[in-house]
């Protein structure tokens, strides 16, 4: 599969070609995990997983490395306001590791029901301290700091391509620094930095009490700014280079604008990393749904109201990742129902396979290159196409749609056609459906299975039942009437072994 991203550095589609063939390295930025994670930062952790799965289904190895923030995230991404797990640790009356360990159980939990990949490598910020500090003593070593007010800052005009992600010019920037230095003044904001594009990599001097979490740096007893553990963690299990790193939009001017420029101040080289993806937000009321306002709705909130944690999965999916979606109940409530038809569809298609047997083999050979071949050679489709030819160009659709930009609503349309053509052979369709779900995530295979293994439960109660019975007509002496059960079971593919500890059997 050859994939097409949409780059926000550059603002274009672009080939996806790894740095080193079949494997990719991939950063996503993780929870603050001071609260339960809402509806809207779900959004992002179903993106990384599309991504993962699509990747991985295209015979990439994924390396996808996520933090944890624990320390240094303050209210304002610029360094403004209390840090956001103190100040969650003060409300709820706990320590800051306490608040952290019960944030982040509550955030897998969420993930794993919505059938989200857990990532390769989960580092926690507070367990990379002295990461961060090597890395900023490079960045330091390499000219763009400077001390001020007891805090170390990254010096924006030392790093010249600063601002390019977001597509910030340097000169307008600079422009505003002196108009922004009155309003500092003006305001109490931080007037230690000379730009207010600058940010903190490392805090001396809390601006409030009871810091809980400091350690010793060769800049005084402190903690880390927010930026600096997505650089150091990322650099440090993915390489100083890698493929891609993705987070929602409100990251590109701020939080990674502030990575690149840390990261390529320290290693030197550029660009640090190959793609950035980023997801647009899930909205309430136009409003962009947020961990401290109004209408924070969290996954179990869903789940009281009776929805599956997959009706929500399914209603991501009829987004686009780039594009802006409008939570209300009356979409979820659709999502549901599609859902519900999706699985009564897969049901269908199951119980028309007499013996119940399907297998990735069934598609195999069209989802390798000769997919591709086949379709080239057969011609376009027509009315009178076959229907093997039909159900590959379904899986051809499919691919398409997640190779130009992970393109999930499209992806699921195809997935649509493929159920309602009922052309096509149950045991191929219901394999190629199976193959689509690698990607979606939906967990059909799993509902299949489970009313596999309950009708396999079923089948084992029925032949140890005929084993008791013969049992029994042999300790009446009735050998004719065993004999018959044993030729019954044998039949049904079956074997008896009689042995000192009873009747055992096997298929
Ligand atoms: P946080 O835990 O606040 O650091 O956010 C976790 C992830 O969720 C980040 O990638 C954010 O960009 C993303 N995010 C935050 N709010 C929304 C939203 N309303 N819709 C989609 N993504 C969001
Ligand atoms: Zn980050």
């Amino acid at each position: 599969m050859a994939f097409t991203f949409f780059n926000t550095m550059g603002r274009s589609y672009q080939p996806f070609k790894p740095l080193q063939e079949g494997k990719a390295g991939f950063y996503g930025c993780g929870p603050t995990v001071y609260n339960y994670a809402h509806i809207g930062n779900l959004r992002a952790y179903v993106l990384h997983d599309i991504l993962v799965r699509s990747l991985r289904r295209a015979g990439i190895e994924v390396n996808h490395v996520m933090n944890i923030t624990d320390v240094g995230h303050l209210s304002g991404d610029n360094d403004e306001g209390a840090d956001k797990m103190v100040k969650s640790a003060e409300e709820r009356g706990k320590s800051v590791l306490e608040i952290a360990d019960f944030y982040t159980k509550a955030f897998f939990n969420d993930t794993d029901r919505m059938n989200i990949t857990r990532p390769t490598v989960v580092c926690k910020a507070t367990d990379h301290i002295a990461d961060m500090i090597a890395l900023i003593e490079r960045i330091e070593k390499n000219g763009f700091t400077y001390f001020a007010g007891g805090n170390l800052y990254f010096d924006i005009t030392r790093f010249p391509s600063y601002g390019e992600l977001a597509m910030l010019r340097l000169d307008d920037l600079k422009a505003g620094a002196r108009e922004t230095s009155l309003h500092y003044a003006r305001t109490g904001q931080d007037e230690n930095k000379r730009n207010p594009h600058d940010f903190v990599l490392w805090f001396t001097k809390s601006k409030f009490e009871n810091q809980a979490l400091v350690w010793d740096s060769p800049w005084g007893r402190g903690y880390p700014g927010w930026h600096i553990e997505c650089s150091a963690m990322s650099m440090k299990y993915l390489g100083e280079n890698f493929d891609i790193h993705a987070g929602g939009i409100d990251h590109i001017p701020i939080h990674h604008t502030n990575e690149i420029a840390q990261s390529e101040a320290a290693t030197g080289k550029k660009p640090w990393v190959n793609f950035w993806l980023h997801n647009e937000f899930l909205v309430l009321d136009k409003e962009k749904m947020s961990k401290s306002g109004e209408g924070f709705i969290t996954l179990q909130s869903l789940i009281d109201k009776g929805y599956d944690p997959l009706d929500y999965r399914y209603f991501l999916l009829g987004g686009h990742y780039r594009s802006q979606l409008q939570f209300s109940w009356e979409a979820m409530q659709g999502a549901k129902n599609a859902r519900k038809s999706l699985i009564d569809k897969v049901h269908a298609l199951f119980e028309k396979i007499p013996d119940k047997k399907f297998s990735q083999e069934d598609i195999t050979h069209r989802t390798s290159g000769t997919r591709h071949k086949d379709a080239e050679e057969e011609g376009k489709p027509s009315e009178t196409s076959s229907a093997p030819l039909r159900l590959c160009e379904r899986l051809l659709g499919f691919d398409d749609a997640i190779e130009n930009d992970l393109n999930t609503p499209r992806a699921l349309a195809e997935l649509w056609g493929l159920l309602r053509d009922n052309s096509l052979e149950p045991h191929m369709a219901l394999a190629a459906v199976f193959d689509m779900d690698r990607v979606l995530g939906l967990g059909l295979e799993a509902c299949v299975n489970s009313e596999k293994n309950a009708e396999d439960g079923e089948f084992t109660a029925e032949i140890e039942a005929l084993i008791a019975k013969r049992t029994e007509a042999k300790k009446a002496k009735d050998f004719t009437a065993a004999d018959n059960i044993r030729q019954n079971l044998k039949e049904m593919g079956i074997t008896l072994e009689d042995g000192p500890s009873g009747t055992t059997w096997r298929r």
